[in-house]
């Protein structure tokens, strides 16, 4: 099927932080991929809700899947012009735990928030520079966090890899210009079914974060149109905690 509107995939987006920048993306005029590892029948119903929306399962800890993935997503509608690296994991070890923090967590959180973004960018770069020869460079978004910036997180293991995340992004973004921009949001807490139980970090983001709360999905959804909407900002890591780094 072929298709005038800019298309945008979003990993992991039946749920929390991807599930809003689906919604908002689409609000935005984008034809969404809907993607996640396991919950089918969630996504169907929220591309049956968003109208032009498909959904593609795929286990981005298997590197068939990723590839996959970026051939069903530009296959539905014959371009990518936006692709959003959201889909992450999250192990909570206290950091000076350090025997917690086995070889099996480093590799599987490192597969998943730091390679899995990787690879879905090289499978995607070809369709993403079509989008610049129709006239506006292609985009991607990785989903970072605050701990990739601050000595900070739910545990080593995460935040290193968030970190690594981070470099990747400059990285790609030297690479890859003018062609594709490449950026990343790195939130502080957010509000989602993930933190729910994080008592401490929410007492934290209300008495000391300048903004006096957490970041709901859809704040963290309106900075992804704000780094879509621009045609120059690359390499970028935009910290969103709220102001609490200030303190
Ligand atoms: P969430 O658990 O609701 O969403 C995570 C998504 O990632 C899910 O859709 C899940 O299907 C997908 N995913 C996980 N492992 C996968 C795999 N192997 N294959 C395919 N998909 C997989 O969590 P969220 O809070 O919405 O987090 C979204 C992103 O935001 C993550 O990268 C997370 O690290 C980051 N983040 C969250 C917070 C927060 O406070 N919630 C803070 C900073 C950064």
């Amino acid at each position: 099927m072929k298709n005038s509107q800019p298309v945008a995939l979003i990993t992991g987006s039946t749920s929390g932080i991807g599930a809003a920048i689906a919604r908002r993306l689409s609000r935005e005029g984008y034809a969404i991929v809907l993607h996640s590892r396991s919950s089918t029948e969630a996504g169907q119903a929220l591309a049956a809700e968003l109208g032009m929306a498909a959904y593609v399962q795929a286990d981005l800890a298997q590197d068939a899947d990723r590839v996959r993935l970026i051939r069903e997503a530009v296959a539905l509608w014959g371009r990518l012009d936006v692709l959003v690296n959201n889909a992450g994991i999250s192990r909570v070890i206290p950091h000076a735990d350090l025997a917690a923090a086995t070889p099996e967590v480093w590799h599987e959180l490192n597969e998943i928030n730091v390679v899995a973004p990787f690879r879905l960018v090289a499978e995607a770069e070809s369709a993403l520079r079509e989008a610049a020869a129709r006239g506006r460079p292609g985009c991607v978004v990785n989903i970072s966090s605050h701990a990739g910036v601050r000595p900070k997180g739910a545990s080593i293991p995460y935040a290193a890899s968030k970190a690594a995340l981070n470099h990747v992004t400059r990285l790609l973004a030297l690479s890859l210009a003018p062609e594709i921009r490449v950026n990343a949001i790195a939130p502080g807490l957010v509000d989602t079914p993930l933190t729910a139980a994080w008592t401490d970090a929410q007492q934290l983001w209300r008495e000391r974060a300048p903004m006096r709360r957490a970041a709901k999905p859809d704040d963290i959804a309106q900075l992804v149109a704000m780094l879509v909407a621009s045609d120059y900002l690359t390499g970028e890591i935009l910290l969103s905690d709220g102001g609490l780094n200030l303190t």
